[in-house]
């Protein structure tokens, strides 16, 4: 029996979606090819709200946050994590020889624009690296009022990782100023894995410019570069199947739902997760910065997860333990991409039924 995913990633998928990934192929040479690109990043600027060039890769969201970190960084980045995915990208600093410190906070706490103001001011940094929306956590961190400080540093290039969040809520990457914001397919985007898309600015290019080791595969100045010149067509062969359902799922989502309609119905979920949470159980993270995609849930009732997951499984759900040093001591439940409350509404009875809840 398939079970439906309530993890954050990868999410639930529509078949309709599913669908358009065993569509026959075309050469990543054709026109056609450089029309789907070409709409597909059309379409996600208005998705990021944001008149930056869109990059298109072959890869999960990590690709994306390694070529980031590395193509953008000339001096040293400051990475402040609240969590797994903070920390993650902290190494990847560190594995491709990018001078880089990490800032981190309690598990469950977010990051404040003081901190970063603090780092910044030293002048030791070129580069900000944030995870917007820690699936760790569940935390969902103030991006706004981060990106009201940075525009204090124009040398700095502001790289954030909303992996967890873009397509579920909202974020005005120009108006926060985020030169390099990152997702994946596979979260409230609502795709298969295997794709990952971010914006970049003019200033995250002209800082590329600048650094002498990009790498190869992702250099994200080389892509820039390539797409110009070739109309939207990648230096190597891209997974055209994930472009059809991303060209599909695009025109659902704005034409069909609609972006704020979107975002709304995760909030909507959310709120339901979190009361619910707030009945049986306790929430994690401070309550300050909560996630609208996904909810960690403090296991204050001390309850088996896996053997919960395990009695979910057979009725046809699955959810979350908790990440990492969290696992047993929370749980968690996503609630993006094309999930409904009616769906969320479900599990949580079944939940329910199973711990004898009321
Ligand atoms: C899932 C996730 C990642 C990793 O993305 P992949 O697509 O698995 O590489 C990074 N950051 C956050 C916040 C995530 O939720």
């Amino acid at each position: 029996m398939h079970k439906k995913l309530f993890i954050p990633g990868p999410v639930e998928v529509r078949p309709d979606v599913l669908e358009k990934m065993a569509k026959p192929m075309i050469g990543h040479r054709s026109k056609e090819a450089s029309e789907l690109q070409r709409r597909i990043s059309d379409n996600l600027r208005k998705v990021f709200f944001t008149e930056s060039e869109i990059l298109l890769s072959t890869t999960s969201g990590s690709g994306l946050m390694e070529g980031a970190i590395r193509s953008c960084t000339a001096k040293r980045a400051a990475v402040f994590s609240v969590g797994a995915f903070g920390k993650r990208w902290y190494e990847m600093a560190i594995f491709n020889n990018v001078a880089a410190d990490i800032f981190e906070v309690e598990m469950g706490k977010a990051v404040t624009p003081e901190m970063v103001d603090k780092e910044l001011s030293t002048g030791k940094y070129d580069l900000v690296a944030v995870t917007h929306n820690e699936t760790s956590t569940g935390v969902m961190n103030p991006i706004k009022e981060i990106g009201e400080v940075v525009k204090k540093y124009p040398e700095v290039v502001f790289i954030v990782d909303t992996v967890s969040s873009a397509a579920g809520t909202k974020i005005e990457v120009d108006n926060i100023g985020i030169d390099v914001c990152i997702t994946s397919s596979q979260k409230a985007l609502g795709l298969p894995p295997g794709l990952a898309v971010c914006t970049f600015s003019n200033k995250a290019k002209e800082r590329a410019e600048k650094v002498p080791n990009r790498g190869f595969y992702l250099d994200l100045l080389s892509l820039y570069k390539y797409i110009q010149k070739k109309d939207y067509q990648y230096p190597s062969t891209p997974s055209i199947p994930h472009m059809y359902a991303l060209d599909y799922q695009l025109n659902y989502i704005l034409n069909e739902e609609g972006l704020e309609n979107r975002f709304n119905r995760h909030l909507e979920m959310a709120k339901v997760v979190r009361e619910w949470a707030k009945k049986y159980f306790e929430l994690f993270p401070d309550e300050n910065y909560l996630s609208n995609t996904l909810t960690t849930v403090k296991n204050s009732r001390g309850i088996d997860v896996s053997a919960l997951n395990k009695e979910l499984g057979k009725r046809g759900f699955q959810i979350s333990n908790g990440y990492g040093s969290l696992k047993d001591k929370t749980f968690r439940i996503a609630h993006m991409a094309d999930c409904k409350i009616e769906d969320i509404n479900e599990l949580l009875s079944n939940i329910n039924d199973i711990l004898g809840l009321e």
